[in-house]
């Protein structure tokens, strides 16, 4: 029963800002050479020519977030008497990740906490007061600020009266680091609660998912949704989230079969970041291929009852076991 509450919302941590690779350039061509037409019909082109996946992904998203109709979002911000403000515009980046997934009914009542270490207990307060029927919830103000010298990232967690709650952790260095000043934080923690909001009042919860699908979709969609204007900083903050990873085709395949097993605990038999940058890797193959409501519809049809398998099959056409060694490879090819 404990695991069943404890899961039924996620509460997410990011611990630690990612580094910026500097110098780094994914592609080789300019994005005016791209030929429009050449879409992928199959993850088997993808794999034939791995050189577009990125392009289409970023492009499907970026069309997503300019048709999108205005999303009234009720927004409240609850800062702390110390609080460092990173972000000055936390409303922007959460409007255009709610634009990207507007046909997923993202949550519309959206609550931002932002604290420092100092002010820990009026944070631990105002946390605690909006997940009243989940008391261990406040450890995630603590385990995001651990003292004054260790005290950033974000969590997020959608309750029973369909809120979002996004916490964000603050301390000084926090200003130098693109992830607290970008917007890309709060995008990604707003994401972990529209993704909640797909599994409201079902029995399922993300245990029924693959363990780099939340993280993977969350780190794919800050991106993706906040610079769907610019191809070139999409590509940099890709590069950002990906640049620790440096694993074998083996290693790869393997993390994409054993992390669907989460009858075991496999978390510790991989680095934490793995989830998000393999998920990254393969949300954006997902995204390039149906476009990026098709993700989100994974976590509504597994919500309903049907296996992650069968709802991979709806949205894909693909059996997940046919699919994840060409996806692995794909993966492998641009890491390589
Ligand atoms: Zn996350």
């Amino acid at each position: 029963m404990l695991k069943k509450i404890l899961s039924f919302i996620i509460v997410f941590l990011i611990l630690f800002p990612l580094p910026v690779k500097a110098n780094e350039t994914f592609l080789d061509y300019p994005t005016s050479s791209v030929d429009h037409h050449k879409q992928y019909l199959s993850f088997k082109a993808m794999l034939d020519d791995p050189s577009l996946i990125s392009y289409w992904a970023w492009r499907k998203s970026s069309e997503q977030v300019l048709s999108a109709p205005s999303q009234n979002i009720n927004f409240k911000i609850y800062d702390s008497p110390n609080v460092i403000i990173t972000n000055p515009y936390p409303l922007n980046s959460i409007n255009l990740a709610a634009k990207l997934y507007y046909q997923s009914n993202p949550p519309t009542d959206v609550n931002l906490l932002r604290y420092t270490y100092s002010d820990i207990y009026w944070a631990e307060s105002v946390w605690s007061n909006a997940f009243l029927e989940y008391p261990s919830f406040k450890n995630d103000v603590f385990n995001a600020c651990k003292n004054q010298y260790s005290c950033h990232g974000g969590f997020a967690g959608f309750n029973s009266l369909k809120q979002s709650w996004l916490g964000l952790a603050s301390m000084h260095s926090n200003v130098k680091s693109p992830n607290h000043y970008s917007g890309t934080l709060e995008a990604h923690e707003y994401v972990h609660t529209i993704q909640q909001s797909q599994m409201y009042k079902s029995p399922y919860n993300f245990n029924s998912l693959p363990i780099w699908l939340p993280e993977g979709q969350a780190s794919y969609a800050q991106a993706a949704s906040v610079y769907y204007y610019s191809f070139d900083l999409y590509i940099k903050e890709k590069n950002r989230i990906i640049s620790s990873l440096n694993e074998t085709y083996d290693w790869i395949q393997n993390f994409l079969t054993l992390s669907f097993d989460t009858s075991k605990n496999v978390s510790a038999t991989f680095h934490q970041w793995r989830p998000y940058d393999v998920g990254f890797l393969v949300v954006e193959i997902l995204t390039a291929y149906k476009g990026p409501t098709s993700v989100m519809n994974l976590y509504k049809e597994v919500a309903a009852g049907k296996t992650f398998e069968q709802a991979f099959y709806s949205q894909y056409q693909i059996t997940w076991n046919e699919a994840y060694p060409l996806i692995s490879k794909i993966i492998y090819f641009q890491i390589k």
